[in-house]
């Protein structure tokens, strides 16, 4: 039987992204295929700490929560396991289900979903403080609709020029909603950029642009799991 290693699952509220503050059902997969600077969930790719779940058991414990139509299924990097089953479990379950991914694998198969339900996509795009912006697939981008979104965690003026030079290609041929996220210091990684710094950039560049501030770490304790 197919299991699921999974971090954690959990009741929370969108920290990010054009969802920003609606209950959604966390899935949180363990393990990534990146290591990045920055990683906040560094527990969901290091050591032992999960557990292997069937779809089955999965679906019971998100049944905690069934008033709630959105479910997250993130990570880690969630593509790297076979996560079929579970989109088709949700698919059946009507929920509005969001992927988010670092945009490393290719995620064409699950733009067009199951049963004629579409998959939303949150592509996060690595950038270069990150130390994995290299390691983006491209050709992702081409498969980008107006209901996904493109998320740059923004720390340092490369990244912020980064960001720019790609917002700029995928406003040119895509209509998806693009996100800049100030990064949060974490122990170890101290952002150079400011929230308000990147505004003042976003404004006097004239980006078709978002910012999106990390509410949950606003919320909540920046360390807290589960939020
Ligand atoms: S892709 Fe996400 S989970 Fe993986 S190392 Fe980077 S920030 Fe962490």
């Amino acid at each position: 039987m197919n299991k699921l290693k999974v971090s954690e699952i959990f009741l929370s509220i969108q920290g990010e992204g054009t969802e920003q503050g609606e209950p959604t059902i966390f899935i949180r997969l363990f393990g990534c295929n990146y290591r990045c600077k920055w990683c906040d969930t560094k527990y969901a790719m290091e050591g032992n700490d999960y557990r292997e779940m069937t779809l089955d058991e999965i679906i019971e414990e998100i049944s905690l929560y069934d008033y709630c139509e959105n479910v997250q299924i993130t990570g880690g990097e969630p593509l790297i396991q076979d996560i079929d089953g579970l989109v088709e479990r949700l698919t059946l379950k009507d929920k509005i289900i969001w992927i988010n991914t670092n945009g490393s694998i290719d995620f064409k198969h699950f733009i067009k979903g199951f049963y004629g339900k579409d998959c939303r996509i949150m592509m996060d795009i690595k950038t270069p403080s990150s130390g994995m912006a290299e390691r983006t697939n491209w050709n992702n981008l081409k498969y980008l609709r107006t209901i996904d979104q493109v998320l740059f965690v923004i720390a340092t003026e490369e990244d912020y020029i980064f960001a720019k030079n790609i917002s700029k290609i995928i406003e040119a041929f895509s209509s998806v909603k693009v996100l800049f996220s100030p990064a949060f210091s974490i122990s170890g990684f101290k952002p150079v950029l400011t929230p308000a710094v990147i505004s003042s950039k976003i404004i006097e560049d004239k980006l078709k642009v978002r910012l999106s501030i990390q509410i949950h770490k606003i919320i909540w304790d920046k360390n807290k799991r589960k939020v």
